[in-house]
């Protein structure tokens, strides 16, 4: 789960899709020859699917992004299917590159609200204003094609695109622009206008080659679902705080289980003192943390977050004896581990201060520990018993005095 989410996979996948799709394109045109209204129909279905999830996942970025490839390939099928140097149409497809990079890239920048609300409909307004002053542009200086397509600044090089240098560029520059958002927020809509740009660009450089925009915009369409499916499950089995899986994946992973297991309940110990000392926010840095800690665990452990201050690791195929020693290094891990206070962070209340300062000479650094209880699948029949069994198991730790592990009899 964690490999299919990671911002690698996100910028990967469509590039190895381009490649592949590269590598087969004559034998797959060959195989779809039959069908070649159904291609040219096929980015209009993937897009509108695309559109509904958006809608449905209340993500008015991604469906703003898809709104823009609609009106685009609308354009492309409508206006660019003539050769570019007749009449006005090398200037319409100059302007479709220079708007659509420059559009996909500020709706990153805008607010994501639905596109049913007021926010919404100045979104379409300002759609109809851009395509009116295009249409405008061109039935009035028709002739700035021919200036484009002979201008030396817009030198092309033609057995490889039909599109200017400087536009390959500035394509690229945006899809660059694009892929290092995806690497430092990885969030669902960069990822989505990364795939947008990615297909576009594809289309506009390869102008020349045969339904090309119809097999870039139909892939689009299919990787922004696979996009919106992708967000509905990070939904639902990542938890928002930590980022790691949620109970709900716990509860699934606990439903195929084999013959030997075991289940491990983890608690953040006098954690309701720390927030109130430290402040929820600083709080929640630390669960942060201790997930982090937890998914580094060794034995093969999978984490997750049960809930609150509560984790829970599963390890499979392992008995409560064979895990003891990972446990033990973690619980140590977890209590060594120096947390620094922000400035800010650190306690107002003078005497709060003083006895910080007495238990650490940096009064800067604080640490936490966790109690762990733990119970394997020979101590009950079902993987929902054996979790019961840890948890009485950590009750035993916080009255044996927290930071401690106990096993269940
Ligand atoms: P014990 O050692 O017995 O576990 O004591 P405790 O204070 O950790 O346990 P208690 O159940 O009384 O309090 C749990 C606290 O965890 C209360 C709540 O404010 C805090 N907590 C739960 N979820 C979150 C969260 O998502 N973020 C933050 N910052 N705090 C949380
Ligand atoms: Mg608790
Ligand atoms: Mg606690």
């Amino acid at each position: 789960m964690g490999l299919l989410h990671s911002p690698l996979a996100r910028l990967g996948v469509p590039l190895l899709i381009f490649l592949v799709f590269a590598a087969g394109y004559h034998p797959l045109l060959a195989s779809l020859s039959p069908y070649l209204n159904l291609l040219y129909a096929a980015p209009f279905y993937l897009l509108f699917t695309a559109l509904l999830l958006s809608h449905l996942f209340k993500s008015a970025r991604v469906g703003m992004t898809v709104v823009i490839l609609l009106i685009s390939y609308t354009v492309i099928l409508t206006r660019l299917q003539s050769p570019l140097t007749d009449g006005t149409t090398y200037l319409e497809y100059v302007l479709l590159v220079v708007l659509l990079p420059i559009n996909l890239l500020y709706i990153r920048i805008t607010r994501d609200r639905k596109l049913t609300s007021l926010y919404g409909l100045l979104f379409f307004a300002a759609m109809a204003l851009e395509i009116g002053w295009g249409a405008l542009l061109v039935m009035q200086y028709g002739e700035l094609a021919t200036w484009l397509y002979q201008h030396p600044v817009f030198v092309r090089i033609p057995a490889f695109s039909p599109l200017p240098l400087l536009l390959i560029v500035m394509l690229l520059i945006a899809l660059c622009m694009a892929a290092i958002r995806v690497l430092h927020k990885n969030s669902i809509d960069d990822h989505a206008t990364f795939i947008a740009l990615t297909c576009t660009s594809v289309t506009v450089i390869f102008f020349d080659m045969a339904y090309v925009s119809s097999f870039s915009f139909a892939i689009a369409g299919l990787l922004l679902i696979a996009n919106q499916v992708a967000f509905s499950h990070q939904l639902a089995f990542l938890d928002g705080l930590t980022a790691i899986p949620s109970r709900r994946a716990l509860q699934d992973e606990l439903k195929h289980l084999g013959r030997r297991y075991t289940i491990a309940m983890l608690d953040v110990d006098h954690f309701k003192r720390f927030n109130d000392t430290y402040g929820h926010e600083t709080g929640d840095d630390v669960l942060k943390l201790v997930a982090s800690l937890l998914s580094q665990c060794e034995g093969g452990a999978s984490a997750f977050r049960y809930g609150g201050e509560e984790f829970t690791l599963l390890f499979k195929g392992k008995t409560t004896d064979q895990c003891l020693p990972f446990l033990d290094a973690l619980r140590e891990d977890i209590a060594q581990y120096p947390l620094v206070l922000r400035e800010e962070n650190r306690p107002t209340n003078p005497s709060e201060g003083k006895q910080k300062r007495g238990q650490k000479k940096d009064s800067a650094t604080v640490h936490v520990t966790v109690s762990i209880g733990f119970a394997d699948a020979s101590q009950a029949s079902q993987p929902d018993e054996v979790l019961q069994l840890a948890d009485q198991a950590l009750y035993k730790a916080k009255q044996a005095g927290r930071n401690c592990i106990r096993g269940s009899e």
